[in-house]
């Protein structure tokens, strides 16, 4: 990220609080602070005003901080960072002179606690300053990626598509779920990503039914469903991939329930483009499994935003009112869970563009389930 590309989200930052008649902007989630600062310590807050802009964080990051968060002056706080923010917005409340100051604050993530330290904290100080909930304004600014975070984004899904296919090879009876996720994470992490973006899910027979099944000690067996659901994270940015493959010989049940879902992801990826909602998306999905008479078991939403979060906003989901636009990256992700028998879940990574979308997953995915072993 160039500094000219990182001050002009402080600049969009800035704009959005004043739009909102906020006089400053408290960024307490951490990749929320990544996006505006550059900063990716575990333990720092943005505090950002019109003509102001201060990284507040502790000893332990000074150094790391000034580094990777040139554009803000750094703040020393105590290691308590509640009195730092405390110290650092009496000070900004100070400077900006009579009336009392509006600060949003990130509600969604700041702890009660936090906020009623603060408040007690701030009321001994002598200029008035009001706290007031944001909601989700930095979010909004990281929904349309720019093209170096489509390109983390695209590296990401490579080592990711790479990885499925390599452990999809190695699926035999008596291998373990927990030997096959293992897998997974050493063949994405020789591959140089930095972390996996979440603990690979490897879901096989009725533990498929389980929409985020941890991987257990159980063998996978002939007549086995096996989810794949896996990520890497590449300079922060995530992807996201399922695959779900069978060791045969598989069931004429089976069979149907993978090509409908299949059939419901096609019917998505098709609705899916610039102007669409995330509802109406979904609906493409859950109209379709809904007439075959399987709706019950597609328990969740259809997709789900990827970025600096592996799951961010927009959502593709039935309430879901946010108008997709260019620049912005989601998942595509029907699934159909059957107690007893099993799942099937296939998702792919997605860019919405100008023309309609790019599919960015390019692990194989067969219109027929496929039979591995
Ligand atoms: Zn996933
Ligand atoms: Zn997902």
């Amino acid at each position: 990220m160039s500094e000219a590309g990182r001050d002009s989200r402080l600049a969009r930052a800035r704009a959005a609080a004043a739009a909102r008649g906020l006089g400053a902007l408290l960024v307490t989630k951490p990749p929320n602070v990544t996006y505006l600062s550059g900063f990716v310590g575990s333990a720092g807050a943005l505090l950002i005003s019109a003509e102001t802009a201060t990284l507040i964080s502790d000893f332990r990051y000074q150094t790391q901080a000034q580094e990777e968060a040139p554009s803000f002056a750094f703040f020393r706080s105590p290691r308590n960072i509640v009195q730092g923010l405390a110290a650092a917005i009496a000070d900004l409340a100070e400077q900006d002179g009579p009336g009392r100051l509006r600060i949003g604050f990130e509600a969604q993530h700041m702890t009660c606690a936090a906020r009623d330290e603060l408040h007690a904290a701030l009321a001994g100080k002598p200029a008035p300053v009001s706290l007031e909930a944001a909601g989700e304004l930095v979010e909004q600014l990281r929904l349309r990626k720019e093209p170096a975070e489509l390109e983390a984004i695209r590296r990401a899904a490579r080592i990711t598509d790479a990885a499925f296919e390599h452990v999809r090879g190695l699926v035999r009876p008596g291998v373990t779920e927990r030997e096959l996720a293992a897998e997974l994470d050493y063949v994405m992490k020789r591959q140089g990503v930095d972390r996996l973006a979440f603990d690979p899910v490897v879901a096989s027979g009725p533990r498929g039914a389980l929409p985020h099944a941890k991987p257990t000690d159980r063998p996978v067996a002939p007549g086995d469903l096996i989810v794949f659901d896996l990520g890497a994270s590449v300079n922060g940015y995530s992807s996201d991939l399922t695959r779900t493959v069978a060791l045969g010989p598989v069931t004429d049940r089976q069979e149907e329930i993978y090509r409908l879902v299949w059939e419901a992801q096609r019917r998505a990826l098709e609705a899916l483009g610039p102007g669409r909602t995330g509802s109406q998306v979904d609906e493409a999905a859950r109209a379709y499994l809904n007439e075959a008479g399987f709706g019950e078991y597609f328990g969740h939403g259809l997709g789900h935003g990827v970025g600096l979060e592996t799951h961010e906003a927009p959502r593709l989901a039935p309430e879901a009112e946010t108008v997709l636009a260019p620049g912005m990256v989601v998942t595509v992700e029907p699934g159909l869970y059957l107690p007893g028998l099993g799942g099937v879940r296939i998702e792919d990574l997605c860019v919405v563009t100008e023309e309609g979308v790019e599919i960015v997953s390019t692990a194989d995915k067969p219109a027929r389930l496929p039979v591995v072993g």
